[in-house]
């Protein structure tokens, strides 16, 4: 009887045909993220309750119904982590990082969780790509990480992102506007969820992250944060959007963007598609410069962006992009009776720890079996060893797309094999397969050697 337990709502499995492409997405990001000097940074999955309280915020959506919270068995509340920024903060602070050189920049892949509802582009285990950089106050490092962003997306070949930002100031700046937005909120007290009430009070920019269509109906003709920005941090602004033109990356501003987390100052971004549906934005980011401090540090202005890996992939898709598919097997060598499956043992982890994909039959089947199953997984290259191959040292490579054989030496198969290889991976004809003449270069693509 089948089992009948299910992935649990809102979470996916990433099957091995598939998986390629999460791999592809993820090296892309890690790699081009340390040419900027980010290095990567692992974090729990689950840590103290009260450290997501405290720096993602009490009146955000997140704290308040998007957490998974459970307490273990020795009673301490703990949580699966909703985001990436409060773990790397954390170990930032407890590991003295802040006494390394400045800024420290780090970035991540890792497992989100949040109980929301699931939708496409919203699942309840989710995937973010993040960095964070601690200790700089300067615009430039605004710019430097929109423009990592802006990297990725762009070596991944995705168009149509549109970059907009706007800057949510700074606490001194942000009195006035909480006033004037309270003042604003307060005559539509009858029409906004019971959420947004308690928002009121305790954070009314909360209100203009409200996903009720009501609330984000009024929100709509709020003050607009921009219009309350202190000298500083409009100079701030100004600076970073004259980083991002001297960068030649187009941006929109976008008033509206506050973001839903509580730590954010200054600016504000998002990465928006209208290609995936309601869930349109791949990342968002911006500047925390209180939120080390909030956390028990010495004033560290930081920033930082996460990007959701489900949802570019589902732009990737829509966008019809092809990602290069992991490497199949190289070489298949099938064998007849037990000599000749030693021997393949034995080549095979030759190949393997020069590094070339290599498979023999670990089932015991029928030599038929074995190149159909050869052909199955894509093997480039096969062979057939049987009593007389092994005993005359020589057996047939045989390139399983034109059907070309070559006659190969079997004790230095292994060897010459990986030659060829990095041969041709320097002559950049690791695609080129077949030859002309039936020897094993030729064979394996290589040109013929320069007189
Ligand atoms: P949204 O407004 O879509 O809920 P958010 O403001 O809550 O997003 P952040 O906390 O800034 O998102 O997370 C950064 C990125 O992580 C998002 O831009 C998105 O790409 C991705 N993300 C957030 N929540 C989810 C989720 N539940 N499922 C999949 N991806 C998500
Ligand atoms: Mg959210």
């Amino acid at each position: 009887m089948q089992l009948n337990i299910k992935a649990i709502k809102g979470t996916q499995d990433v099957l091995p045909s598939e998986s390629y492409k999460n791999q592809f997405v993820e090296k892309t990001a890690l790699e081009i993220a340390e040419t900027f000097g980010f290095k990567e940074i692992r974090t729990p999955v689950f840590e103290q309750t009260e450290l997501f309280q405290r720096s993602v915020g009490d009146t955000t959506d997140v704290v308040q119904k998007e957490m998974y919270t459970f307490t273990d068995k020795g009673d301490r509340s703990i949580t699966l982590r909703p985001e990436g920024t409060a773990g790397a903060v954390r170990a930032f602070l407890e590991h003295g990082l802040f006494n390394d050189a400045l800024p420290q920049k780090v970035c991540y892949v890792t497992s989100c969780y949040r109980y929301e509802k699931p939708q496409a582009g919203r699942l309840r285990e989710f995937h973010q790509f993040g960095v964070e950089c601690f200790g700089t106050a300067s615009p430039a490092a605004d710019a430097e990480i929109i423009s990592l962003a802006n990297e990725i997306f762009g070596f991944l070949g995705i168009q149509n992102l549109e970059l907009q930002i706007n800057s949510i100031g700074c606490p001194k700046c942000r009195a006035e506007y909480h006033k004037a937005l309270k003042a604003y909120f307060e005559s539509y007290k009858g029409e906004l969820c019971e959420t947004c009430l308690d928002r009121l009070d305790r954070n009314p920019m909360r209100i203009l992250d409200c996903k009720s269509p009501v609330c984000s109906k009024i929100a709509e003709e709020a003050p607009v944060v921009l219009d309350f920005l202190c000298d500083e941090c409009k100079e701030h602004f100004e600076m970073v959007k004259k980083y991002l033109e001297n960068m030649k990356i187009d941006y929109k501003i976008n008033p509206q963007i506050v973001r839903g987390l509580d730590y954010y100052t200054k600016t504000v971004f998002e990465f928006v598609s209208t290609e995936i549906g309601a869930q349109g934005t791949v990342c968002g980011g911006g500047r925390y410069d209180g939120l080390v401090e909030e956390m028990g540090g010495a004033h560290t202005p930081s920033l930082g962006f996460a990007m959701g890996l489900e949802r570019l992939l589902l732009l990737i898709e829509a966008q019809g992009i092809q990602l290069p598919e992991g490497r199949g097997c190289e070489v298949y060598i099938a064998s007849i009776g037990e000599k000749a499956s030693l021997a393949a043992s034995e080549i095979v982890t030759d190949l393997r720890s020069g590094g070339i994909s290599a498979q023999f039959d670990v089932v015991g089947r029928s030599v038929k079996a074995q190149m159909k199953y050869a052909g199955k997984i894509g093997a480039q290259y096969s062979m057939v060893l049987g009593d007389s191959e092994i005993d005359n040292n020589k057996a047939m490579l045989k390139n399983m797309e034109t059907g070309d054989m070559a006659e190969v030496e079997l004790d230095t198969f292994a060897e010459d094999f990986m030659n060829i290889m990095v041969q041709n991976a320097a002559k950049g004809l690791g695609d080129y397969i077949g030859g002309e003449n039936f020897d094993l270069g030729a064979l394996l693509g290589t040109l013929p050697q320069e007189e």
